[in-house]
């Protein structure tokens, strides 16, 4: 794969903690041959003259912007649980059309093993935070979301889940609460905010009637009409605070969703954040339950394809495929490629600290090759989106 002039550039380049640009002894003369170059020349002297926030701008001013984001994020899902789901897939992973792929470090402001929130937190709002925080700081105090800042700019919004709403990863997107287990204090922080989409689990920590009065038409059910529309609304997943693993029937859910969410939020023509997460990856890893654990992975992926085909048709999409943190160290340590089988291994029923692949298609997708920390994400994300960001 040839990368674009800029990321041959970056590649170049290490940074350290105070964001200076330091050049690496072996790559210097190579890199000093490429600065030859007029074009290279002129980024890389508007990358050495500013901070890495700043440098990073000027990057995303020469980029093609998108007008939407698509965010999937595959919870617990790493190398391993991609591969798996390959093995066991009927054709390609979706996953595997993707060209421009980069690595994600998922530490969390105060552990080498992120959880859920700290790794959500660290997209959604751009921080390193603790274990268990949800869109707040390391002083817990709210900082503000990708999703919020898409709102004040009159993006429509929406969050798709196949866990509860209020859990850790689609909370860290319009919650602000000092742990995950406040789920009824995550799910009123909801009435505030004025997202258009909401799909997922947790209808008991809801207040129907006040949603309904703030305008969202509200349904329930697990067989939910997937045609009819509304320009608010929540779609829950039965009664029940989390949908069921797909092994247990959950059917189409997922990609129905997101199928459904794109084709709400892509009415508004100021273009569209949506976040859909794959939930329960990461509770396959946790119960080192291999079969949950690749079915998820596949079902995730049906939801990765219909954002990447929609993406492909509008030209204005940006889709990110990535995860917060790997799940239960999965190895895969034999298999046959007769039987199309795979002999598992997990290390933990924890997750663990190694880096995540993050997928990305569409204009902007450039800025996602290489290896980056998890928050680089959200400043990119911010820069494509032309959103100032408070912190
Ligand atoms: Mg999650
Ligand atoms: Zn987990």
């Amino acid at each position: 794969m040839r990368l674009p002039i800029y990321e041959r550039l970056f590649s170049q380049f290490h940074f350290n903690k105070k964001t200076i640009l330091t050049l690496p002894k072996k790559t210097a003369y190579c890199s000093m041959k490429f600065l030859k170059q007029p074009c290279c020349l002129l980024i890389a002297i508007s990358l050495l003259f500013m901070n890495c926030k700043g440098g990073t701008k000027a990057i995303h001013k020469k980029l093609k912007h998108p007008l939407n984001i698509i965010l999937l994020i595959g919870d617990g899902m790493g190398l391993a649980q991609i591969s798996a789901a390959s093995h066991y897939a009927a054709g390609d992973l979706c996953l595997d059309l993707f060209t421009i792929i980069g690595l994600i470090k998922t530490a969390s402001g105060d552990d080498y093993i992120t959880d859920s929130a700290a790794g959500a937190t660290a997209y959604s709002a751009g921080v390193h935070t603790y274990n268990g925080a949800i869109g707040v700081g390391m002083d817990s105090l709210p900082v503000q979301t990708i999703l919020e800042m898409a709102e004040a700019h009159a993006l429509s919004t929406g969050l798709v889940a196949t866990c509860s709403i209020t859990h850790a990863t689609p909370a860290s997107y319009f919650a602000h609460q000092k742990s995950r287990s406040m789920d009824l204090e995550i799910a009123n922080d909801i009435y505030n905010q004025n997202i258009d989409v909401v799909i997922g689990g947790g209808k008991p920590y809801f207040d129907i009637e006040r949603l309904q009065k703030l305008g969202y038409h509200v349904a329930t059910g697990n067989a939910i009409d997937w045609k009819m529309d509304y320009p608010q609304y929540f779609y829950f997943y039965n009664d029940s605070i989390h949908p069921p693993k797909w092994l247990d029937g959950r059917g189409d859910f997922l990609v129905n969703a997101t199928n459904r969410a794109i084709k709400t939020l892509n009415q508004n023509k100021k273009g569209f954040f949506l976040m859909v997460e794959g939930s329960q990856i990461d509770w396959g890893g946790h119960n080192n339950d291999f079969n949950y654990t690749v079915q998820e992975t596949l079902d995730f992926d049906k939801a990765v394809r219909a954002a990447y085909e929609f993406a492909k048709k509008d030209g204005n999409t940006l889709v990110l495929v990535t995860a917060d943190h790997e799940t239960g160290g999965l190895a895969l340590n034999g298999g046959s490629l007769k039987d199309h089988t795979i002999q598992p291994a997990y290390t933990t029923g924890h997750h663990t600290g190694i880096m995540v692949p993050i997928y990305a298609y569409g204009p902007g997708s450039e800025l996602f090759a290489g290896t980056m920390e998890n928050i680089r994400v959200f400043e990119h994300l911010c820069g494509l989106l032309g959103f100032e960001t408070k912190h």
